[in-house]
Protein backbone atom coordinates (compact mmCIF):
# COMPACT_ATOMS: atom_id res chain seq x y z
CA UNK A 1 0.00 0.00 0.00
CA UNK A 2 1.58 3.15 -1.17
CA UNK A 3 0.30 6.29 -1.46
CA UNK A 4 2.08 7.22 -4.86
CA UNK A 5 0.69 4.31 -7.03
CA UNK A 6 -2.70 5.32 -6.30
CA UNK A 7 -4.32 5.94 -9.87
CA UNK A 8 -7.85 5.20 -9.40
CA UNK A 9 -10.26 6.34 -6.77
CA UNK A 10 -13.92 5.72 -5.49
CA UNK A 11 -15.86 8.53 -3.62
CA UNK A 12 -18.86 7.16 -2.17
CA UNK A 13 -21.66 10.26 -1.55
CA UNK A 14 -21.54 13.39 -3.30
CA UNK A 15 -22.78 15.21 -0.96
CA UNK A 16 -21.19 18.52 0.48
CA UNK A 17 -18.11 16.21 1.62
CA UNK A 18 -18.26 13.93 -1.34
CA UNK A 19 -17.96 16.46 -4.37
CA UNK A 20 -14.57 18.66 -2.46
CA UNK A 21 -12.71 15.43 -1.82
CA UNK A 22 -13.38 13.98 -5.52
CA UNK A 23 -12.02 17.51 -7.00
CA UNK A 24 -9.00 17.79 -5.36
CA UNK A 25 -8.09 14.49 -6.20
CA UNK A 26 -9.14 14.57 -9.89
CA UNK A 27 -6.91 17.92 -9.64
CA UNK A 28 -3.65 16.14 -8.49
CA UNK A 29 -4.06 13.69 -11.42
CA UNK A 30 -6.04 10.64 -9.91
CA UNK A 31 -8.95 8.88 -12.24
CA UNK A 32 -11.82 9.57 -9.73
CA UNK A 33 -15.28 8.38 -10.13
CA UNK A 34 -18.26 10.05 -7.74
CA UNK A 35 -20.96 7.76 -6.42
CA UNK A 36 -23.94 8.24 -4.86
CA UNK A 37 -27.49 6.42 -4.86
CA UNK A 38 -29.10 9.69 -5.80
CA UNK A 39 -28.40 10.93 -9.69
CA UNK A 40 -29.86 14.67 -8.47
CA UNK A 41 -27.02 14.51 -5.82
CA UNK A 42 -24.32 13.58 -8.43
CA UNK A 43 -25.36 16.45 -11.07
CA UNK A 44 -25.43 18.43 -8.25
CA UNK A 45 -21.74 17.70 -7.26
CA UNK A 46 -20.63 18.08 -10.98
CA UNK A 47 -22.07 21.30 -11.10
CA UNK A 48 -20.54 22.24 -7.84
CA UNK A 49 -17.06 20.82 -8.95
CA UNK A 50 -17.54 22.82 -11.87
CA UNK A 51 -17.92 26.27 -10.40
CA UNK A 52 -15.24 25.89 -7.88
CA UNK A 53 -12.61 24.97 -10.47
CA UNK A 54 -14.31 28.07 -12.66
CA UNK A 55 -13.56 30.35 -9.81
CA UNK A 56 -10.41 29.12 -9.68
CA UNK A 57 -9.68 29.89 -13.01
CA UNK A 58 -11.17 33.39 -12.95
CA UNK A 59 -8.95 33.94 -9.72
CA UNK A 60 -5.80 32.97 -11.10
CA UNK A 61 -5.30 29.92 -8.49
CA UNK A 62 -5.97 27.47 -11.21
CA UNK A 63 -4.95 26.97 -14.35
CA UNK A 64 -7.59 26.36 -17.35
CA UNK A 65 -5.89 23.24 -18.44
CA UNK A 66 -5.52 21.81 -14.75
CA UNK A 67 -9.32 22.91 -14.58
CA UNK A 68 -10.03 20.72 -17.89
CA UNK A 69 -8.09 17.98 -17.35
CA UNK A 70 -9.50 17.46 -13.49
CA UNK A 71 -12.98 17.52 -15.18
CA UNK A 72 -12.26 14.75 -17.44
CA UNK A 73 -10.97 12.82 -14.80
CA UNK A 74 -13.99 12.68 -12.91
CA UNK A 75 -16.55 10.45 -13.51
CA UNK A 76 -20.19 9.93 -12.16
CA UNK A 77 -22.21 6.42 -10.74
CA UNK A 78 -24.70 5.24 -9.00
CA UNK A 79 -23.12 1.35 -9.26
CA UNK A 80 -21.28 1.47 -6.52
CA UNK A 81 -19.71 -2.07 -7.34
CA UNK A 82 -19.39 -1.39 -10.67
CA UNK A 83 -17.65 2.42 -10.02
CA UNK A 84 -15.27 -0.05 -7.59
CA UNK A 85 -13.75 -2.16 -10.45
CA UNK A 86 -10.31 -0.97 -10.56
CA UNK A 87 -9.65 1.25 -7.57
CA UNK A 88 -6.87 1.89 -5.77
CA UNK A 89 -8.46 3.43 -2.93
CA UNK A 90 -12.09 4.24 -1.54
CA UNK A 91 -13.25 7.30 0.50
CA UNK A 92 -16.62 7.04 2.12
CA UNK A 93 -18.45 10.66 2.48
CA UNK A 94 -22.12 9.03 3.16
CA UNK A 95 -24.18 10.49 6.24
CA UNK A 96 -22.82 10.06 9.58
CA UNK A 97 -24.53 6.98 10.65
CA UNK A 98 -22.95 3.30 11.39
CA UNK A 99 -24.40 0.79 9.63
CA UNK A 100 -24.92 2.59 6.57
CA UNK A 101 -21.04 3.04 6.81
CA UNK A 102 -20.14 -0.73 7.44
CA UNK A 103 -22.27 -1.85 5.34
CA UNK A 104 -20.48 0.19 2.04
CA UNK A 105 -17.50 -0.45 3.46
CA UNK A 106 -17.71 -4.32 4.36
CA UNK A 107 -19.70 -4.88 0.74
CA UNK A 108 -16.72 -3.04 -0.79
CA UNK A 109 -14.45 -4.79 1.73
CA UNK A 110 -15.45 -8.02 0.59
CA UNK A 111 -15.02 -7.20 -3.23
CA UNK A 112 -11.92 -5.09 -3.64
CA UNK A 113 -7.98 -6.94 -2.96
CA UNK A 114 -6.61 -6.24 0.78
CA UNK A 115 -4.26 -3.70 -0.19
CA UNK A 116 -7.37 -1.18 -1.71
CA UNK A 117 -7.36 1.52 0.75
CA UNK A 118 -10.97 2.43 2.60
CA UNK A 119 -11.11 5.00 4.16
CA UNK A 120 -13.69 7.12 6.03
CA UNK A 121 -14.51 10.96 6.28
CA UNK A 122 -16.73 10.17 9.13
CA UNK A 123 -16.44 13.60 11.79
CA UNK A 124 -16.95 11.55 14.90
CA UNK A 125 -17.94 8.02 14.91
CA UNK A 126 -15.43 5.31 15.87
CA UNK A 127 -13.25 3.67 13.39
CA UNK A 128 -12.61 0.96 14.98
CA UNK A 129 -16.27 -0.35 15.03
CA UNK A 130 -16.44 0.44 11.33
CA UNK A 131 -13.54 -1.63 10.58
CA UNK A 132 -14.70 -4.35 12.62
CA UNK A 133 -17.45 -5.80 10.27
CA UNK A 134 -15.14 -5.04 7.26
CA UNK A 135 -12.67 -7.59 5.51
CA UNK A 136 -8.84 -7.02 6.42
CA UNK A 137 -9.88 -4.64 8.67
CA UNK A 138 -6.20 -3.54 8.56
CA UNK A 139 -6.93 -1.58 5.76
CA UNK A 140 -9.53 0.64 7.29
CA UNK A 141 -8.25 3.96 8.04
CA UNK A 142 -10.44 7.65 9.00
CA UNK A 143 -9.95 10.40 6.49
CA UNK A 144 -11.39 13.28 8.29
CA UNK A 145 -11.62 16.60 5.81
CA UNK A 146 -12.67 20.05 7.18
CA UNK A 147 -15.11 22.19 4.79
CA UNK A 148 -14.94 23.24 1.99
CA UNK A 149 -12.40 20.42 0.86
CA UNK A 150 -10.83 21.96 -2.00
CA UNK A 151 -10.45 25.33 0.57
CA UNK A 152 -9.31 23.95 4.14
CA UNK A 153 -6.09 22.24 4.49
CA UNK A 154 -6.40 19.99 7.69
CA UNK A 155 -7.12 16.33 7.43
CA UNK A 156 -7.16 14.13 10.48
CA UNK A 157 -6.38 10.73 9.96
CA UNK A 158 -7.81 8.39 12.29
CA UNK A 159 -6.01 5.26 13.69
CA UNK A 160 -8.39 2.47 14.33
CA UNK A 161 -7.01 -0.06 16.35
CA UNK A 162 -6.79 -2.52 13.58
CA UNK A 163 -4.91 -0.38 10.98
CA UNK A 164 -1.71 -0.96 9.97
CA UNK A 165 1.38 1.53 10.21
CA UNK A 166 1.34 0.85 6.07
CA UNK A 167 -2.53 2.00 5.61
CA UNK A 168 -1.75 5.56 8.18
CA UNK A 169 1.23 5.99 5.88
CA UNK A 170 -0.72 5.43 3.22
CA UNK A 171 -3.12 7.65 4.02
CA UNK A 172 -1.12 10.24 5.28
CA UNK A 173 0.91 10.17 1.81
CA UNK A 174 -2.78 10.55 0.03
CA UNK A 175 -3.75 13.86 2.07
CA UNK A 176 -0.24 14.85 1.51
CA UNK A 177 -0.44 14.71 -2.26
CA UNK A 178 -4.08 15.86 -2.20
CA UNK A 179 -2.02 19.14 -0.57
CA UNK A 180 -3.70 19.07 2.87
CA UNK A 181 -1.75 18.98 5.74
CA UNK A 182 -2.60 15.99 7.90
CA UNK A 183 -2.79 15.35 11.36
CA UNK A 184 -2.32 11.79 13.49
CA UNK A 185 -4.78 10.62 16.03
CA UNK A 186 -5.43 7.51 17.45
CA UNK A 187 -9.33 6.30 17.72
CA UNK A 188 -10.85 8.67 20.53
CA UNK A 189 -14.28 10.19 20.47
CA UNK A 190 -14.17 13.68 18.94
CA UNK A 191 -10.53 12.94 17.47
CA UNK A 192 -8.40 15.99 18.28
CA UNK A 193 -10.65 18.62 16.06
CA UNK A 194 -14.19 18.26 17.10
CA UNK A 195 -12.97 17.31 20.60
CA UNK A 196 -11.96 20.53 21.07
CA UNK A 197 -13.83 22.32 19.12
CA UNK A 198 -16.24 21.40 21.22
CA UNK A 199 -14.79 22.50 24.47
CA UNK A 200 -14.07 26.06 23.71
CA UNK A 201 -17.75 26.18 22.02
CA UNK A 202 -19.64 25.03 24.78
CA UNK A 203 -17.55 27.27 27.20
CA UNK A 204 -18.03 30.05 25.08
CA UNK A 205 -22.08 29.46 25.41
CA UNK A 206 -22.35 28.72 29.04
CA UNK A 207 -20.15 32.32 29.13
CA UNK A 208 -23.39 33.82 27.02
CA UNK A 209 -25.90 32.05 29.24
CA UNK A 210 -23.70 33.53 32.62
CA UNK A 211 -24.08 36.87 30.94
CA UNK A 212 -20.08 37.30 30.79
CA UNK A 213 -20.20 39.07 28.15
CA UNK A 214 -21.90 39.75 24.03
CA UNK A 215 -21.45 37.07 21.99
CA UNK A 216 -19.68 39.67 19.74
CA UNK A 217 -16.85 40.57 22.57
CA UNK A 218 -16.97 37.11 23.35
CA UNK A 219 -16.13 35.91 19.82
CA UNK A 220 -13.57 39.01 19.59
CA UNK A 221 -11.70 37.46 22.80
CA UNK A 222 -10.74 34.52 20.76
CA UNK A 223 -10.16 36.20 17.44
CA UNK A 224 -8.22 39.53 18.72
CA UNK A 225 -6.71 38.23 21.53
CA UNK A 226 -5.60 34.56 20.45
CA UNK A 227 -5.62 35.24 16.82
CA UNK A 228 -8.40 32.71 15.78
CA UNK A 229 -9.96 33.36 12.38
CA UNK A 230 -12.92 33.21 13.71
CA UNK A 231 -15.09 33.33 17.21
CA UNK A 232 -16.34 30.26 18.70
CA UNK A 233 -19.94 31.66 18.42
CA UNK A 234 -19.88 33.04 14.92
CA UNK A 235 -18.51 29.53 13.80
CA UNK A 236 -21.19 27.53 16.06
CA UNK A 237 -23.73 29.69 14.00
CA UNK A 238 -21.86 28.58 10.62
CA UNK A 239 -22.20 25.04 11.73
CA UNK A 240 -25.29 24.98 13.09
CA UNK A 241 -26.22 24.81 16.76
CA UNK A 242 -28.39 21.44 16.21
CA UNK A 243 -25.44 19.93 14.63
CA UNK A 244 -22.78 21.09 17.79
CA UNK A 245 -25.42 20.10 19.99
CA UNK A 246 -25.44 16.65 19.18
CA UNK A 247 -21.84 16.15 18.39
CA UNK A 248 -21.66 17.79 22.52
CA UNK A 249 -24.34 15.03 23.65
CA UNK A 250 -22.21 12.45 22.24
CA UNK A 251 -19.16 13.34 23.50
CA UNK A 252 -20.51 13.85 26.94
CA UNK A 253 -21.89 10.45 26.80
CA UNK A 254 -18.19 8.77 25.55
CA UNK A 255 -15.73 11.13 27.81
CA UNK A 256 -17.89 12.71 30.65
CA UNK A 257 -20.09 15.72 31.77
CA UNK A 258 -17.12 18.14 31.25
CA UNK A 259 -18.88 18.39 27.78
CA UNK A 260 -22.24 18.62 28.63
CA UNK A 261 -23.94 21.00 26.48
CA UNK A 262 -25.37 24.12 28.60
CA UNK A 263 -29.17 24.37 28.88
CA UNK A 264 -28.89 27.79 26.55
CA UNK A 265 -27.48 25.69 23.63
CA UNK A 266 -30.63 23.10 23.66
CA UNK A 267 -33.35 26.10 24.40
CA UNK A 268 -32.08 27.39 21.23
CA UNK A 269 -32.43 24.54 18.76
CA UNK A 270 -35.67 23.99 20.65
CA UNK A 271 -36.83 27.34 19.31
CA UNK A 272 -35.16 26.64 16.31
CA UNK A 273 -32.65 29.52 16.69
CA UNK A 274 -30.26 26.77 14.32
CA UNK A 275 -27.51 29.66 13.41
CA UNK A 276 -26.86 30.74 10.11
CA UNK A 277 -29.56 28.50 8.35
CA UNK A 278 -32.09 29.65 10.15
CA UNK A 279 -31.79 33.14 10.27
CA UNK A 280 -30.99 33.65 13.95
CA UNK A 281 -28.28 32.09 16.73
CA UNK A 282 -25.80 33.64 18.39
CA UNK A 283 -26.21 36.28 15.62
CA UNK A 284 -29.02 37.55 13.36
CA UNK A 285 -28.36 36.59 10.14
CA UNK A 286 -31.94 37.52 8.29
P1 LIG B 1 -24.34 15.10 2.72
O1 LIG B 1 -25.67 14.77 3.29
O2 LIG B 1 -24.10 16.45 2.14
O3 LIG B 1 -23.99 14.02 1.58
C1 LIG B 1 -24.16 12.64 1.75
C2 LIG B 1 -24.41 12.01 0.39
O4 LIG B 1 -24.42 10.60 0.56
C3 LIG B 1 -25.78 12.39 -0.22
O5 LIG B 1 -25.58 12.90 -1.52
C4 LIG B 1 -26.54 11.08 -0.24
O6 LIG B 1 -27.39 10.94 -1.36
C5 LIG B 1 -25.41 10.07 -0.29
N1 LIG B 1 -25.78 8.73 0.16
C6 LIG B 1 -26.65 8.38 1.14
N2 LIG B 1 -26.69 7.04 1.26
C7 LIG B 1 -25.84 6.54 0.32
C8 LIG B 1 -25.46 5.22 -0.06
N3 LIG B 1 -25.97 4.15 0.56
N4 LIG B 1 -24.58 5.08 -1.07
C9 LIG B 1 -24.07 6.15 -1.71
N5 LIG B 1 -24.40 7.43 -1.39
C10 LIG B 1 -25.26 7.61 -0.38
O7 LIG B 1 -23.29 14.75 3.88
P2 LIG B 1 -21.87 15.46 4.16
O8 LIG B 1 -22.08 16.71 4.94
O9 LIG B 1 -21.07 15.49 2.91
O10 LIG B 1 -21.24 14.41 5.18
C11 LIG B 1 -20.75 13.17 4.76
C12 LIG B 1 -19.82 12.61 5.81
O11 LIG B 1 -18.75 13.53 6.02
C13 LIG B 1 -20.45 12.38 7.18
O12 LIG B 1 -19.86 11.25 7.77
C14 LIG B 1 -20.07 13.63 7.95
O13 LIG B 1 -20.04 13.41 9.35
C15 LIG B 1 -18.67 13.87 7.40
N6 LIG B 1 -18.19 15.26 7.51
C16 LIG B 1 -19.01 16.31 7.20
C17 LIG B 1 -18.50 17.61 7.29
C18 LIG B 1 -19.35 18.82 6.92
O14 LIG B 1 -18.94 19.94 7.25
N7 LIG B 1 -20.48 18.64 6.25
C19 LIG B 1 -17.17 17.82 7.68
C20 LIG B 1 -16.36 16.72 7.95
C21 LIG B 1 -16.87 15.44 7.85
Amino acid sequence: MDANTIERALIIGAGTMGHGIAQVLAMIGIETRLADVNEAALESAMAKVRANLDKGVDKGKVEAHVRDAALARLSTTTDLAGGSAGVHCVIEAVPERLELKQGILSDLGARLGPDVLLASNTSSLPLTEIAKVVPHPERVVGMHFFNPVHIMKLVEVVRADQSSDAAVAATVGLATRMGKDPITVIDRPGFASSRLGIAIGMEAIRMVEEGVASAQDIDKAMTLGYGFPMGPLKLTDLVGLDVRLSIADYLSEALGPRFEPPALLRQMVERGELGKKSGQGFYDWS
